[in-house]
């Protein structure tokens, strides 16, 4: 194993979803106390469209080792992170592993978020188990022919959908503790694309067979980045109306539980939130 790892960025992040980022305890008045966020450099995709393309497509970032990588953890639990929120971190995989065994045996006691593409091999999952407790996957496509143009993978349904299942499998939906921060489980993020409706309802269809319970983040924070302007299609960002329409197949469908990334949404399913680039 490479014993380095390369990250872009380590911070407290407060734009995750409200059982991610919300405060613990009376002290806490009610404030967001923040995911202890980790981005980690390169993907295992290569979507036209990547909203932070500096850090998985260019390979913005810096390597340190994994015992650094161990320290940063325990250094955001110290700030009151109520989570380590690893962001891209499929390809840094083993050093992961190795850095919340260390930190673990040093007193790190919040849940570990997997906050991943969801492009993953199912062998991967079942070696995450016992080390994440939190998955936190997207599921972007459900139409092969889109994956391959927009991200350049094969057999991205099955193999996300895969992926998926064993999560869920693993940890259950997505449980919250008597303050509403998570504590373990799968939720799903599917980012909605412009003028790709069909397809969003492929993925909420996906989704409410494996389970309507499952939680169930759609994002409307679409920007048209990096190599949209190729694809005259996808060149614009998404509009209410299309959010609309998503929003009501969600449920159609039957979803119960889940966000909505938009601030004017009176829906039963939104405590809404409004994603945050930390980048920005
Ligand atoms: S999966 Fe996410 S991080 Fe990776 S290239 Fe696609 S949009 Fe960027």
């Amino acid at each position: 194993m490479n014993k380095q790892v390369k990250i872009a960025w380590i911070g407290k992040h407060f734009g995750e979803e409200p059982p991610l980022v919300r405060g613990k305890g009376p002290e806490s008045k009610g404030k967001k106390q923040g995911a202890g966020t980790i981005f980690f450099s390169g993907c295992n995709l290569r979507c036209v469209f990547c909203q932070n393309y500096q850090i998985p497509q260019q390979g913005l970032g810096r390597l340190i080792s994994v015992e650094e990588l161990a320290n940063a953890m325990l250094d955001l639990h110290g700030q009151g992170a109520v989570n380590i929120d690893l962001v891209t971190p499929t390809l840094w995989a083993d050093q992961i592993v190795a850095a919340v065994k260390i930190a673990r045996g040093k007193g790190l006691c919040v849940p570990i978020v997997w906050n991943s593409n969801g492009y993953e091999k199912v062998s991967l999952i079942e070696a995450l188990r016992g080390v994440v407790d939190i998955y936190l996957p997207d599921f972007k496509y459900a139409d092969d022919t889109l994956a391959k143009k927009y991200s350049g993978v094969e057999n991205y349904l099955e193999t996300a959908k895969a992926a998926i299942r064993a999560m869920y499998e693993q940890v259950g939906n997505l449980q919250l503790d008597d303050q509403g921060i998570a504590t373990r489980g799968l939720m799903v993020r599917h980012m909605v694309l412009p003028g790709l409706m069909a397809n969003s309802i492929g993925v909420l269809n996906e989704m409410a067979q494996i389970d309507t319970m499952i939680y169930v983040s759609l994002m409307s924070q679409y920007s048209p980045v990096y190599r949209s302007a190729e694809f005259p299609e996808i060149n614009r960002p998404i509009t209410d109306e299309e959010m609309d329409q998503v929003y009501d197949y969600a449920d159609f469908c039957g979803l119960k539980n889940g966000f909505r990334q938009k601030s004017d949404s009176a829906r039963p399913m939104t405590p809404d939130f409004r994603k945050v680039n930390p980048f920005e």
